[in-house]
C-alpha cells in the first residue's frame, strides 16, 4: 500500500503528529460535589484568607503577653476573666491590663490581646486565671490567612482535582468551577473472529475482550467510553461504524485490522471514507499495528487486536494524546527507575515495553515481570501498574537491571 503520511513513527514523534491536529476540550461550570478528577480549566485566586481572622488553636486563656512577663512559680500572675469566647462568636470587649477571656479552639483573638494559653498549663476558676510562666508575644495565635492569603494563586489550569484542592476550594466559597469537558470515546472491536461475550464460542471464535479494557482504563483516566460493539472484517462495515460513533465522540478506539494482512481493513476504510490518516505504525513492541486519523474532527486512533499491543500503544501514545485532549498540563505519566525482579531472556531488536508490578523490597523499587511475555497475551497485565521501557538493541538483561519505568494510573 503507498502511504503518503509517516509510517513507523517512534512514539515521541506519533504522540506530537497528533497533538497538531487535535484541540483542547471545551470547557463547562460544574458543581464542586461533581469536581473530584475533573481537569480545572480556570486559576483560583484567593479571594478570602483562610483562616480569615487570627484564632485560637487551643481550648485556652487569651490575655496580654506583657502582663505575665514576670509570672514565675513562687509569683504567679492572676488575671481577671472578662468573657468567655466560644468558636463562631465574635469578641464584645476588649482585653486589657490585667484581663484575660477565656477562648475556646477556632474562636477569634479579642483585640488588646496577643497571647494564648492552654488551660491546661494554668490555673483557673470561673473569675480568674493564673500562669505562673511568661509566655512571648504572639504565643499559640494562628493568624489570618497564615493557610491561604488573600490574592494568592491557589490552583492552575490543567491540574487534576484532588480532594485537597476541592477542600481549599470549599473553604474559598467556590461552590461551582470552571472544568474541561470529560473526553467521550466510542470503542469498536474489529475482526470476523470475534463474539461478544455473552456468547457460546463456536470452532474458531473468540470473544471480544479489548473493547473492556480498554473501556476500564478510559474510565480511570476520567473519561466516558462506550462500546459500540463488533464489526466484521469489511473495510464498508468498518468506515460505517466510525462514521455513525464520529457524531458524539471526541475520540473513537478501534481494535484489530491494522497491520499487514489482506483482512486488515481499518486503514482502507479510513482512505475510503475521506479521513485524514496521520501516520500508520509505531516503533515499539508490542504495539507496532497502529493507525491514527482525523475524521470531521473526531480522533481516530486504530490499535492492535492483540490485546496487549493495544494496551501498549493505548499507554505509551494514547495516554499523552487523551490527557491533552483533556485539558490536562500535568505530565501524563510519571516515569521512575526500577530494578528487574527477573532475568529477562530475550533479546529486544526493538524498543519493547514490559508491564509489570511495582515491588518495593529494602526500599528499592523493582519491577516483577511475568517471563513469557507474548504479544497476544493479556494476563500479562493482570495486575500491573507500571509499564517498563527496554530501548532498542537491550541485550538480553539480569536480574537487578536498572531500566525507565512509567506508572500506568497514577504515580
Ligand atoms: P489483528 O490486529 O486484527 O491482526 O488481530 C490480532 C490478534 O488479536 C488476533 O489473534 C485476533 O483474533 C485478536 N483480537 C482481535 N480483536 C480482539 C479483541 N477485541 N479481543 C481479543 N482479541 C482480539
Ligand atoms: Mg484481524
Amino acid at each position: 500500500m503507498k502511504r503518503s503520511y509517516p509510517v513507523h513513527v517512534e512514539i515521541e514523534s506519533a504522540i506530537e503528529i497528533i497533538k497538531e491536529k487535535i484541540r483542547v476540550s471545551d470547557t463547562e461550570l460544574v458543581s464542586l460535589d461533581a469536581a473530584d478528577g475533573r481537569v480545572l480549566a480556570q486559576m483560583v485566586t484567593a479571594k478570602e484568607n483562610i483562616p480569615p481572622f487570627d484564632r485560637s488553636p487551643y481550648d485556652g486563656y487569651a490575655f496580654r503577653a506583657q502582663d505575665v512577663v514576670c509570672a514565675r512559680k513562687e509569683a504567679p500572675v492572676t488575671l481577671q476573666i472578662i468573657e468567655e469566647l466560644p468558636a463562631g462568636k465574635a469578641p464584645t470587649k476588649s482585653v486589657g491590663a490585667g484581663q484575660a477571656v477565656k477562648i475556646l479552639t477556632g474562636a477569634p483573638i479579642p483585640e488588646g490581646a496577643d497571647a494564648v494559653e492552654m488551660f491546661e498549663k494554668t490555673a483557673y476558676t470561673k473569675e480568674w486565671v493564673q500562669l505562673d510562666h511568661p509566655l512571648a508575644s504572639g504565643s499559640n495565635i494562628c493568624k489570618m490567612g497564615e493557610d491561604v492569603k488573600e490574592g494568592e494563586e491557589m490552583v492552575d489550569e490543567g491540574l487534576k482535582m484532588s480532594p485537597a484542592m476541592i477542600g481549599l476550594l470549599a473553604g474559598l466559597g467556590y461552590s461551582k468551577i470552571r472544568v474541561h469537558k470529560k473526553l467521550k470515546a466510542s470503542i469498536i472491536s474489529t475482526g470476523s473472529e470475534l463474539v461478544s461475550i455473552e456468547s457460546r464460542l463456536t470452532p474458531g471464535k473468540i470473544r471480544n475482550s479489548s473493547s473492556y479494557m480498554l473501556r476500564s482504563t478510559l474510565e480511570k483516566w476520567n473519561m466516558d467510553a462506550e462500546i459500540y460493539g463488533i464489526v466484521e472484517d469489511d473495510a464498508a462495515k468498518i468506515a460505517h461504524a466510525i462514521e455513525a460513533c464520529s457524531k458524539n465522540s471526541d475520540v473513537i478506539l478501534t481494535t484489530g485490522g491494522v497491520s499487514v494482512g489482506d483482512y486488515d481493513l481499518v486503514e482502507e476504510a479510513l482512505t475510503r471514507m475521506g479521513a485524514e490518516i496521520l501516520l500508520w505504525g509505531l516503533l515499539m513492541k508490542p504495539g507496532m499495528a497502529f493507525v491514527a486519523a482525523m475524521y470531521q474532527g473526531t480522533l481516530i486512533l486504530g490499535l492492535s487486536g492483540n490485546p496487549s499491543a493495544a494496551a501498549a500503544s493505548l499507554h505509551m501514545v494514547g495516554r499523552p494524546v487523551l490527557f491533552y485532549m483533556a485539558g490536562v498540563k500535568q505530565e501524563p505519566r510519571t516515569k521512575c527507575k526500577v530494578r528487574l525482579l527477573q532475568d529477562f531472556p530475550k533479546k529486544s531488536p526493538s524498543r519493547r515495553f514490559i508491564p509489570g508490578v511495582l515491588r518495593i523490597i529494602d526500599s528499592e523499587a523493582w519491577l516483577d515481570v511475568r517471563g513469557d511475555q507474548g504479544n497476544g497475551m493479556l494476563s500479562i497485565w493482570n495486575a500491573c501498574n507500571l509499564i517498563g521501557e527496554l530501548p532498542k538493541d537491550t541485550p538480553p538483561l539480569e536480574k537487578g537491571s536498572v531500566i525507565d519505568a512509567y506508572f500506568l494510573y497514577e504515580a
